[in-house]
C-alpha cells in the first residue's frame, strides 16, 4: 500500500469525540513499549506521526489517524504498564469496552505482541476480549530483529499456541528497524478493508 496521506483527526477518550467520516477502521492494540507506534510510523513511512517514546503507558486516548483519505488506523493505549493507578485502570478499561463493543466502522484489530517473549497475560486477555467480540485479529510479532533466525519459528509457535489463534486469524512477524514484514501485514491489512 502507497500511503500518501497521513494525518492525526483527532485523539479521543469518548465516543461523541469519534470521527464521524464513516470510514473503515483498523484499531491497533499492544502492551507497553510493544512496538506500536513504530509499526504506525514504518507502516505509514512517517518518522514520527505516532509518537514513540521510552515511556510507557503515557498515551490514554483512541488517536484516529486518516489514512490516504479512505481508512482509519485507531491506536488505542497501550496496557500492561505497572505504575497506573487502579482509577486509570478503569477510565482505560471502560474507553476500551465502548470503543470495541460499540464502534461499527471498526473492521479488524492488529494486536501487536513482542517476539522476543511469550505473549503476557494482558496480551492473552486482550485477544479473547476481541474474539469474544468477534472481530478479526491479526497478530504482529514485533521486534523481529532481534530474535534469530533460527530461533523465529520456535517463537511463533510458542506466540500462536499461547494466544490460541483462531484458524481464521493470522500471525506476520514484524521489524520497525528493517521494514521486514511490511508487505505482508499491509496485505492482510487491505483486505479487511
Ligand atoms: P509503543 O510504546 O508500543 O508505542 O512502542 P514504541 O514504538 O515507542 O517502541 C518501544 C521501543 O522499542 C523503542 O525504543 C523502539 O525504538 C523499540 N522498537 C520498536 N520496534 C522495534 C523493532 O522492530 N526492532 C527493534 N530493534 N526495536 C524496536
Amino acid at each position: 500500500m502507497k500511503v500518501n496521506q497521513a494525518e492525526i483527526v483527532i485523539s479521543a477518550v469518548s465516543q461523541k469525540q469519534y470521527p464521524n467520516e464513516n470510514l473503515p477502521e483498523i484499531a491497533l492494540a499492544g502492551r507497553s513499549n510493544v512496538g506500536k507506534s513504530s509499526f504506525i510510523n514504518r507502516m505509514i513511512q512517517r518518522k514520527s506521526l505516532a509518537r514513540t517514546s521510552s515511556k510507557p503507558g503515557k498515551t490514554q486516548t483512541l488517536n484516529f489517524y486518516k489514512i490516504n483519505d479512505s481508512f482509519f488506523f485507531v491506536d488505542v493505549p497501550g496496557y500492561g504498564y505497572a505504575k497506573v493507578s487502579k482509577k486509570e485502570r478503569e477510565a482505560w478499561g471502560r474507553m476500551m469496552e465502548e470503543y470495541f463493543q460499540l464502534r461499527e466502522t471498526l473492521e479488524a484489530t492488529v494486536l501487536l505482541t513482542d517476539m522476543r517473549h511469550p505473549p503476557t497475560e494482558d496480551d492473552i486477555i486482550m485477544y479473547d476480549f476481541l474474539k469474544h467480540f468477534e472481530i478479526p485479529v491479526l497478530v504482529v510479532a514485533t521486534k523481529m530483529d532481534k530474535v534469530k533466525k533460527g530461533k523465529r519459528d520456535k517463537h511463533i509457535k510458542i506466540i500462536k499456541e499461547a494466544l490460541d489463534i483462531e484458524p481464521e486469524d493470522h500471525l506476520v512477524t514484524f521489524s520497525a528497524e528493517t521494514g521486514e514484514g511490511k508487505d505482508e501485514a499491509w496485505k492482510y491489512i487491505r483486505k479487511f478493508l
